[in-house]
C-alpha cells in the first residue's frame, strides 16, 4: 500500500562532495603566505575530506562508540578498547597526511603552517580521532630529548601508516602516544598528584621505575604508551609508560571504565589504575610539570585549530542550508537578518583561522631561530586564543544549528554532533580560567615580550581608530593594580585576542570585511550575539542593501 499524504518540498539536500581547501579562499591565501609548497597536498586532502562518503564514516565512528573489554573469555585481564572500523579508517587518513609528526619528520620553513592547515581540514571531518594525533605530535619533541628511548620509537612515530593492533611496540609498524596527568583530586593543579614512582635501580632521567596510583582521565587508553606524571623523592616527574612491558607482558595498567561523555564519542577516555606499572623517566626528576607544560603549547594550539575547524564546518553547513531553504517566500540566505547572522559567523570563522595560522607562524619562526616577539606570540597569545576561540566555538555551533531550525536539533543531521563536540576543547588541556591565568603568568615572566607584542599590534593598527580603541582598552586593563589583575584575567585575554584578530583581519581580509569585524568587536553593543553587524559601521564598502553581507558570504563559501 502506498501513502501519498503530501509531497516533500523545501527540504535541504545534503552538502554535496566538495573540496574543503579549494572552497576556502581565506585558507588558501594563508597557506600561500606561509607554506605554498604544501598547497597541492592540501588540495588533495581537501577533496578527499570533503566527500560525502567520508562524512558518513565520521558519523559512523560517533554512532558506534568504543567498547571496553576488561577480561577475555576465560577471565584473564586484557583491558582492551575496541574501536569501530570507521575510527581506524579516520586515523589512517590522518597518518597518511603525517599530522602526528610532520614538523618533526620533515622540518622546513612553514612546516607548522602546513600541518596546521592540514589539521584544520581534518577537523572539519571528525574531531575525536584527532585526540591521539595531537598527543603524539606534542610528545615527539619531548621523547627526542631521550635519545636511547627515541631510537626505538622514531620510525614508528613518523610512520604514515596506522597500526591499530594491541601489541608490544617492537612488533608494531606505527605507534601513538597519550597523556596522563589528571587525577581525581585535581586536573588543573597537578602538583597534588598522588601517583608514586619507585626506581627499579638507579634513579633519574632514562631510568626504569614502577608506578602505583591512578589517572581519572586517560584518553585513548589503547595508545601504545602514555606520558604520565607521578611523584618521586625528587618531586613530580614525567614517565613514558607503555601498554606492554619490555619483557613482552601487558603492563600493569587497569582500565576501570570509560567515561560516558557529552561529545567526542568516537574517542575513548578511560579511568585507569597503575599497580607497579613499568615506566621510564623522561626529562629531569622533579621537573614533570615543566616537561609536560612544554607539550601544552602544542596541544593548546591544536585545541584552537580544532575549534576553528569545527566553526568552519558548522558555518559551511549553515550557509548551505540557508541557500537551499526558503521561508516567507525567499531563501533564508537572502533574508537581511539571516544574512547578518551568517556574515557575522563568517567573520568570526575567518578571524579564528587567521589567529591559528599566526600562532603556527610563531612556531615556524621559532623552529628556525629564537625571536622574543615570536616567543611572545606563542607563549602569551596561545593560551588567550585557546580560551577565546574554544569558547566562541560553543556559541558558534549553537547558532549554526539554529540556522537549520528544528532539523538542526535532530541527530540524523551533523549539527548536533558539532555542538556536542565544541565544549571539550575549552575544558581539556587547561580550562578557560586556567588559560587566562596562564596569560598573566606568561606576561609576568616575560614583560619585555608583552612590550614587543603590543608594539607589533600597534604597528599593524597604525592610525586605525577601531583597533586603537581595542588596544587602548587592553593597555588600561594591563595597568590595573596587581591585586585586581587575577579577577580581570578573562577580560584581558579577551581584549588581547580581539586586538590580535582585528589586526590580522586588517592585514589579510578584504578591507570592508575587516572593518565590519573590528567595528562590531570594539563596540559595546556588538559582537556578543552573532548577527549584530552594523552596516553603517562596516567601513567604506558598507551598504544598506546587504551587499557587504553578501560579499562576506561569497568569500566564506563560494559554491
Ligand atoms: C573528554 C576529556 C578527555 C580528557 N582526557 C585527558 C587525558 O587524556 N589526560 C589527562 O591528563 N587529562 C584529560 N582530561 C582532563 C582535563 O584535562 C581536565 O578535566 C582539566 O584539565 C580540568 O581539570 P579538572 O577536571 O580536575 O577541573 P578542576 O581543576 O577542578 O577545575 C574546575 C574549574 O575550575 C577552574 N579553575 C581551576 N583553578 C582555578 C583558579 N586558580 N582560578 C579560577 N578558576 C580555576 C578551571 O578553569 C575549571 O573551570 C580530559 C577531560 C575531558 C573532558
Amino acid at each position: 500500500m502506498s501513502w501519498t499524504t503530501h509531497e516533500i518540498a523545501n527540504q535541504v539536500p545534503d552538502l554535496p562532495d566538495c573540496n574543503l581547501f579549494a572552497t576556502d579562499p581565506a585558507l588558501q591565501e594563508a597557506v600561500r603566505r606561509d607554506a605554498c609548497w604544501h598547497e597541492a597536498e592540501l588540495c588533495d586532502s581537501g577533496a578527499e575530506l570533503g566527500s560525502r562518503a567520508l562524512r558518513e564514516l565520521a558519523a559512523q565512528a560517533n554512532h558506534h562508540p568504543p567498547q571496553l573489554h576488561t577480561h577475555d573469555r576465560v577471565g584473564r585481564r586484557i583491558d582492551t578498547v575496541d574501536f569501530h572500523p570507521a575510527w581506524h579508517q579516520l586515523l589512517a587518513l590522518q597518518r597518511k597526511r603525517n599530522l602526528q609528526a610532520l614538523p618533526w619528520a620533515e622540518p622546513r620553513a612553514g612546516v607548522h603552517a602546513a600541518r596546521t592547515a592540514g589539521y584544520y581540514l581534518q577537523t572539519q571531518l571528525e574531531s575525536g580521532s584527532l585526540c591521539p594525533i595531537t598527543m603524539t605530535h606534542a610528545a615527539i619533541p619531548l621523547l627526542r630529548q631521550e635519545p636511547a628511548l627515541f631510537a626505538g620509537l622514531a620510525d614508528k612515530l613518523f610512520s604514515r601508516e596506522h597500526d591499530g593492533r594491541d601489541l608490544p611496540i617492537a612488533q608494531k609498524r606505527s605507534i601513538m602516544i597519550g597523556m596522563g596527568m589528571t587525577e581525581k583530586q585535581g586536573g588543573s593543579d597537578v602538583r597534588g598528584n598522588t601517583t608514586r614512582a619507585e626506581a627499579l635501580g638507579d634513579e633519574g632521567c632514562g631510568q626504569p621505575y614502577l608506578l602505583t596510583g591512578h589517572k581519572w582521565f586517560f584518553s585513548v587508553p589503547s595508545c601504545d604508551a602514555h606520558l604520565v606524571l607521578a611523584q618521586t623523592v625528587g618531586g613530580l616527574s614525567c614517565f613514558f609508560v607503555p601498554r606492554w612491558r619490555p619483557d613482552g607482558e601487558r603492563n600493569a595498567i587497569r582500565i576501570q571504565r570509560l567515561k560516558d561523555k557529552l561529545g567526542n564519542r568516537s574517542n575513548a577516555s578511560g579511568e585507569v589504575e597503575f599497580q607497579d606499572a613499568w615506566g621510564v623517566m623522561v626529562g629531569d626528576e622533579g621537573r614533570g610539570v615543566a616537561t609536560i607544560i612544554e607539550m601544552a603549547n602544542r596541544t593548546r594550539l591544536d585545541c584552537v585549530i580544532g575549534s576553528a575547524g569545527l566553526m568552519r564546518h558548522a558555518l559551511v553547513q549553515a550557509i548551505h542550508h540557508a541557500r537551499h531553504r526558503s521561508a516567507f517566500g525567499r531563501p533564508l540566505a537572502e533574508q537581511p537578518l539571516m544574512q547578518n547572522v551568517l556574515a557575522d559567523l563568517a567573520l568570526e570563522s575567518e578571524a579564528a583561522m587567521l589567529l591559528m595560522m599566526r600562532l603556527a607562524r610563531a612556531a615556524d619562526q621559532l623552529q628556525q631561530q629564537d625571536s622574543a616577539l615570536e616567543r611572545a606570540w606563542q607563549r602569551i597569545v596561545t593560551p588567550a586564543a585557546k580560551f577565546w576561540v574554544c569558547k566562541r566555538a560553543i556559541e558558534f555551533c549553537g547558532e549554526c544549528m539554529e540556522v537549520w531550525g528544528g532539523n538542526g536539533y535532530v541527530e540524523e543531521a551533523p549539527m548536533a554532533r558539532l555542538l556536542r563536540e565544541a565544549p571539550v576543547n575549552s575544558i581539556w588541556e587547561g580550562s578557560g580560567n586556567v588559560m587566562c591565568l596562564d596569560v598573566l603568568r606568561a606576561i609576568a615572566r616575560e614583560p619585555e615580550g608583552l612590550i614587543l607584542l603590543l608594539q607589533d599590534l600597534d604597528r599593524i593598527a597604525a592610525a586605525h581608530a577601531g583597533l586603537r580603541t581595542l588596544l587602548d582598552s587592553l593597555r588600561d586593563s594591563l595597568r590595573l593594580p596587581p591585586q585586581q589583575l587575577e579577577s580581570q584575567a578573562r577580560r584581558i585575554a579577551q581584549q588581547l585576542v580581539l586586538a590580535a584578530q582585528g589586526c590580522l583581519m586588517l592585514q589579510h581580509a578584504p578591507t570592508a570585511h575587516a572593518e565590519a569585524f573590528i567595528a562590531s568587536r570594539s563596540h559595546a553593543d556588538g559582537g556578543r550575539v552573532y548577527g549584530t553587524l552594523n552596516e553603517t559601521t562596516g567601513g567604506t564598502l558598507a551598504a544598506h542593501d546587504g551587499r557587504l553581507h553578501a560579499q562576506i558570504l561569497q568569500r566564506a563559501w563560494p559554491v
